[in-house]
């Protein structure tokens, strides 16, 4: 039987990330498995590429500021480009309720050290985004070092640094389940290509990951989650710098990326076909309304209904990453449920999740909130539906 030390279930920037990682503390005979034919294929080529810190809870602020920190220095870490761009977030609230939720969530973020986070008011958010129709708007928050990353060119940077490293990728080899041995240790993972014995078992398989863990016998509470992007033709209507624009109310967003403005509008996804990601013309139809009412200047420009995409986010349920050895099965390692973060804390959560496997502990941080036990001691983070 073929064997390793290492095999990550997933390709996508979480288990490039962490194969890298691992490499770089030494581990050898490293193979991450995937059953696309190439990289990007997964939710990581469906990102728009938001970079942000503003977050309501310490360990999701911490995690951005590593992240942040390894971002910056990426290129000298691994050769790639991240292309981290700080052009700021800025979340506008409609009512005094929305405003002070942005305000407590500052209030954390002020305390984990991202100071550059402020209130503004409606003449500040009149200069950081004309186009904005400021009639909904009586305040936000905006922080400068937020802004857009690269995520196809942050998973190249991992997967071409991991095979410098001697990391074996491999595509199209679908992993069909896992043999568990004594001790309820994974003793071989079952592929396409035959099965692989490996001393660990990294689960980065994104919105797919629950039926991973299944194969352990756990039960891992991620579940896909559609999410729809629409793309105007190319315009030059509103600058590539334009911060990263967030109405709080309902969480429509919009940003310009390679020339075109991208349209969000957070929705659920389609009753029973959770991993369908087809784009609805009805929702397309409503986020255009939105960002007519909200962002006048796009009424100026079309939507190419050929260039809109939706992918999954991978959700758990209290919209924070589960990092760590899955309760019962030791040599089973998640790397899951980033619920729509993952390609910006993929640096983080990789360099941790070495930590975790090479000493037993992250040395970095505290990734006690992200253990995957949380959910049977019903210890979960506190979640903010806005943010
Ligand atoms: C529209 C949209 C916008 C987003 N915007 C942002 C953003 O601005 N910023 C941000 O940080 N995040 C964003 N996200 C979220 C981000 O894309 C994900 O959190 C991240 O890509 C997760 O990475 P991953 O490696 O876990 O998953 P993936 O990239 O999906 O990788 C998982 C891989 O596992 C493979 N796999 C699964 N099962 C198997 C199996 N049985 N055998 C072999 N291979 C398997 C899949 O083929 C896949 O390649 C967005 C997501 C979407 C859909």
């Amino acid at each position: 039987m073929r064997t390793a030390s290492v095999l990550v279930i997933g390709a996508g920037v979480i288990g490039a990330s962490v194969a890298y990682h691992l490499a770089r503390r030494g581990w050898r005979e490293i193979l991450v498995l995937d059953r696309s034919p190439g990289p990007g294929q997964g939710s990581t080529g469906k990102a728009t590429g938001g970079f942000r810190a503003q977050y309501a809870t310490p360990i999701n602020v911490r995690l951005s500021l590593l992240s942040r920190e390894k971002l910056r220095c990426f290129r000298e870490e691994t050769g790639g480009n991240a292309g981290y761009h700080p052009v700021g977030y800025l979340w506008l609230a409609s009512t005094a309720g929305e405003l002070e939720v942005l305000r407590s969530a500052r209030r954390v973020q002020h305390q984990e050290g991202l100071t550059e986070a402020v209130e503004v008011g409606p003449e500040d958010i009149a200069l950081l985004n004309p186009a904005v129709n400021l009639d909904e708007v009586i305040g936000g928050v905006f922080c400068p070092s937020d802004g857009f990353i690269r995520p196809l060119d942050i998973l190249g940077g991992y997967l071409t640094s991991a095979r410098k490293l001697g990391v074996e990728v491999e595509w199209q080899v679908e992993v069909t389940g896992l043999r568990l041995g004594p001790g309820n240790r994974v003793a071989a993972v079952e592929t396409s290509r035959g099965p692989v014995s490996s001393t660990a078992v990294v689960n980065a398989a994104g919105a797919w990951a629950a039926q991973v863990a299944q194969w352990a016998g756990l039960d891992l509470p991620v579940a896909p989650l559609r999410r729809q992007v629409a793309v105007t033709a190319p315009t030059d209507l509103l600058p590539e710098g334009m911060p990263m624009t967030i109405f709080t109310a309902d969480g429509f967003h919009l940003r310009v990326r390679d020339g075109r403005v991208l349209l969000l509008w957070p929705t659920p996804g389609v009753p029973g076909q959770p991993f369908d990601t087809g784009v609805d013309d009805e929702w397309i139809e409503s986020v255009v309304e939105k960002a007519h009412r909200r962002v006048p200047v796009v009424q100026r420009t079309a939507i190419d209904q050929n260039a809109c995409w939706a992918g999954l986010y991978e959700v758990s349920p209290d919209k924070h990453a589960i990092l760590g050895a899955a309760p019962d099965c030791p040599n089973l390692f998640l790397a899951n449920g980033c619920s729509g973060h993952g390609v910006m804390h993929a640096p983080a959560l990789g360099q941790l999740l070495a930590e975790v496997m090479s000493d037993g502990a992250a040395s970095t941080m505290d990734v006690g909130p992200l253990r995957p036990n949380r959910f049977r001691e019903s210890d979960l983070n506190p979640v903010s539906e806005l943010l």
